[in-house]
């Protein structure tokens, strides 16, 4: 099937919703669709790669970019900034290709105004407690993060209604299959697909 241009998938959830791993497998399975890298302005963690998790950039390089209109969307996430390059998206769009974001609620709302037919997914945990216990047992969170973290959760978790989807990442595989049906569905969609290609052709 022929499409005029890509689709935008917006990925979002609270820290300990276990919105990365998802989003990864997602990755895998689903064809065509690609990873849009953000720009941030945190340090990178242990095996993360320049431009394959982050393009790692300093304040004074980001702060530039705001100003020459580089990024879509950009905010201060944990004390860091986070942008999502208009150009990368833009050119994998115009190839035809989805793109997956995997940004926080305040650039999930400002994607929505700039590309309305994008789809924002928010990623749940079960519980307040699970979420809690998986911010716990990662190594890399102190104590002030884990509280920072549960704080920023409870608010990016009342967004939800500006979302147009919710998954409730309860068992990994169900919650990966739900989240695939979505991109899947939206793919067959009469107003994402080329109609001049349908024309030509039958
Ligand atoms: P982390 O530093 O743990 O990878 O990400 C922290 C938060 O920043 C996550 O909620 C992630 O979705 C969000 N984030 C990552 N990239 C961007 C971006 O380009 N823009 C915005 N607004 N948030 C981002």
């Amino acid at each position: 099937m022929k499409h005029r241009t890509g689709n935008l998938f917006v990925i979002s959830g609270p820290s300990g919703a276990g919105k990365t791993a998802l989003c990864q497998r997602l990755l895998e399975v689903i064809h065509g669709l690609k990873f849009s890298v953000s720009y941030t302005t945190r340090q990178p963690r242990q095996g993360e790669i320049n431009d394959i998790h982050y393009t790692f950039v300093d304040e004074t390089k980001f702060r530039a970019m705001i100003s020459d209109g580089e990024f879509v969307e950009w905010a201060m996430v944990h004390g860091s900034l986070y942008g999502t390059s208009k150009r990368r998206i833009e050119s994998m769009i115009n190839a035809c290709l989805d793109v997956m974001l995997d940004i926080d609620a305040q650039g999930a709302k400002q994607i929505k105004e700039a590309f309305p037919d994008s789809m924002l997914i928010f990623i749940l945990p079960p519980s307040m407690d699970t979420l809690k216990e998986r911010l716990v047992g990662r190594r890399s969170n102190n104590r002030e993060s884990i509280e920072e973290r549960t704080n920023k959760a409870i608010d990016e978790i009342r967004r939800y209604k500006s979302y147009d989807y919710v998954i409730i990442n309860d068992a990994f595989d169900d919650a990966l299959k739900r989240l695939s049906a979505i991109i899947i569905a939206e793919r067959a969609k009469i107003s994402r697909i080329d109609q001049d290609w349908i024309k030509d052709n039958f």
